[in-house]
């Protein structure tokens, strides 16, 4: 990210109202890393066989968890309206809304913030911590 692109210098706020709104609708991607799915699985207490076949699926080429035919995450739970592998969930999930595709403009920031209540309220979050987690997300790419 250029030193141009360092819109949020002065810190974002943003803290998750868990509306879920992230885990519905679009459809898209969600990406876990080997450790993140091997945790998955322990906390589902599934095999290896039946977790590939019931909630994975590739996108891009990569390992990626299935979405049903409404966009929603196979995780999310619409009748709690939450996440069934919450405490285990990928980084993917952990990091939104601090991803580079988020963070380059403002303008991406406003248009994602349309969709997510959570974002412009609640915490600040300073430049250091912003670029902490935007290189945790690049981290992620694989
Ligand atoms: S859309 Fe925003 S507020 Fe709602 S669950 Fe996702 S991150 Fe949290």
């Amino acid at each position: 990210m250029s030193a141009g692109s360092r819109w949020w210098s002065r810190g974002v706020r943003f803290s998750c109202v868990g509306c879920g709104r992230c885990c519905r609708g679009e459809p898209g991607a969600i990406f876990f890393t080997r450790e993140e799915g091997a945790r998955v699985r322990e906390f589902l207490s599934v095999d290896e066989d039946a977790f590939r076949r019931r909630f994975v699926t590739l996108r891009w080429g990569r390992p990626s968890f299935i979405e049903r035919s409404n966009g929603d995450c196979i995780f999310y739970r619409a009748d709690e309206a939450r996440c069934a592998v919450y405490p285990v969930r990928p980084a993917q999930c952990r990091l939104f809304p601090f991803w580079a595709e988020v963070m380059r403009s403002e303008d991406s920031w406003n248009a994602h913030a349309r969709h997510c209540p959570g974002m412009n309220g609640g915490r600040l979050y300073s430049a250091p911590e912003i670029e902490a987690l935007l290189r945790e997300e690049r981290g992620q790419e694989g």
